[in-house]
């Protein structure tokens, strides 16, 4: 028998009764004067505390994604969303949770963090493939979510489509599927699924394609009956004036942002190309994000080399099956031929 949310969420959270502030109990349009919240009357309009739950912004989000507002949930980066489905969902020192590996590094510090085993599972070589039956072989009673990445970093491959969704189907709780390098892959969209899934919750974020990641915004999406427990739990005021103005600004411009996701996968062809004609070369892994995986004889000697030359990639040789290898994110033309001049010039 499967579980229900009421299963699910953790029993003080259940009980939980929020914190309620002052635009929570007032958040009309109509009034003129607002004596409510201990704010200064100077200094428009960063005086004033920002609307808690990002209304506009989440309007524009649901007329752009297709997808109702109140199945949106805005954090302080997709960071903090990761971080409220453990606080959500596992019971510190008794619950668990299950994710691939190699993957994100957060999935495992915010278990940790709350006490939460982490349960890791190697992904099928040669090129990092997803099965679903090694993921449920590891769960129990107390697994409460699985963590899924797709593309996968810093893997970079698009997870397979039929084994999350057996997943997604099978798993008696939560599977969150990570989808921060969304934008640079064809595949469609987890969102599509939420309606006949309600034990789904996809992320988003605006740190990558979008260019943002110094505003930290960061997006859950779900059924509304999980988004409200991510609202009861976050902090009042958890996505500042200045962001939500950001992100209204780049909604605006997401032509733009499909231009450079464009210019960036152009550039990831060209780059990947010219790697493969190394010297010290061994093989490259199937991308669909903003980087690729590449593993390179000497991997850590180039990358301290790289460094000297005031060129940093990221040094991935010490992850479980990426040993030799160096994730490298794609950046401007001129930043990317500068990488490639160096490279050749490596002895
Ligand atoms: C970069 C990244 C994020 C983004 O995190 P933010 O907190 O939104 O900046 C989320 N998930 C993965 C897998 C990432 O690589």
């Amino acid at each position: 028998m499967k579980r229900t949310l009421h299963d699910l969420v953790r029993p003080n959270v259940q009980a939980l009764q929020p914190y309620s502030c002052a635009r929570d109990e007032y958040s009309g349009k109509a009034a003129r004067v607002f004596l409510d919240a201990n704010e200064s009357p100077y200094n428009a309009p960063l005086n004033r505390y920002p609307d808690p739950l990002q209304q506009e912004v989440k309007a524009e989000l649901s007329r752009v994604k297709g997808i109702r507002p109140d199945c949106i949930f805005l954090g302080n980066g997709s960071d903090e969303a990761i971080d409220l489905v453990l606080r959500i969902f596992c019971v510190p020192g008794t619950d668990n949770v299950v994710a691939p590996d190699p993957t994100y590094g957060m999935y495992s510090v915010c278990a940790a963090v709350n006490d939460v085993e982490y349960r890791r599972v190697p992904l099928r070589m040669p090129d990092f493939a997803l099965r679903a039956e090694d993921l449920l072989a590891v769960c129990n009673r107390r697994t409460k979510a699985l963590f899924l990445c797709s593309p996968n970093n810093p893997t970079g491959n698009l997870l397979e489509r039929d084994e999350m969704l057996r997943l997604v189907e099978t798993f008696d709780g939560m599977v969150v599927v990570d989808e921060a390098y969304g934008d640079f892959s064809g595949a469609p969209s987890w969102l599509r699924e939420i309606p006949t899934h309600p034990n789904l919750i996809v992320l988003q974020t605006f740190s990558k394609a979008w260019a943002s990641a110094g505003a930290r915004l960061g997006i859950a999406m779900a059924v509304p009956e999980v988004v409200d427990y991510f609202n009861k739990v976050k902090y009042p005021y958890n996505v500042n004036t200045l962001t939500q103005q950001h992100a209204l600004e780049m909604l605006r411009r997401r032509f733009d942002v499909e231009r450079w996701v464009r210019r960036t996968l152009d550039e990831r062809e060209k780059v990947v190309r010219a790697v493969r004609q190394l010297p010290f070369y061994v093989c490259d892994y199937p991308t669909d994000a903003n980087f690729f995986l590449v593993k390179m004889e000497g991997a850590t000697r180039i990358y301290d080399y790289l460094v000297r030359e005031g060129i940093i990639v990221r040094n991935r040789s010490t992850v479980r099956l990426c040993d030799d290898c160096l994730r490298i994110t794609i950046g401007l033309p001129n930043e990317n031929n500068e990488l490639l001049a160096a490279l050749r010039r490596y002895q």
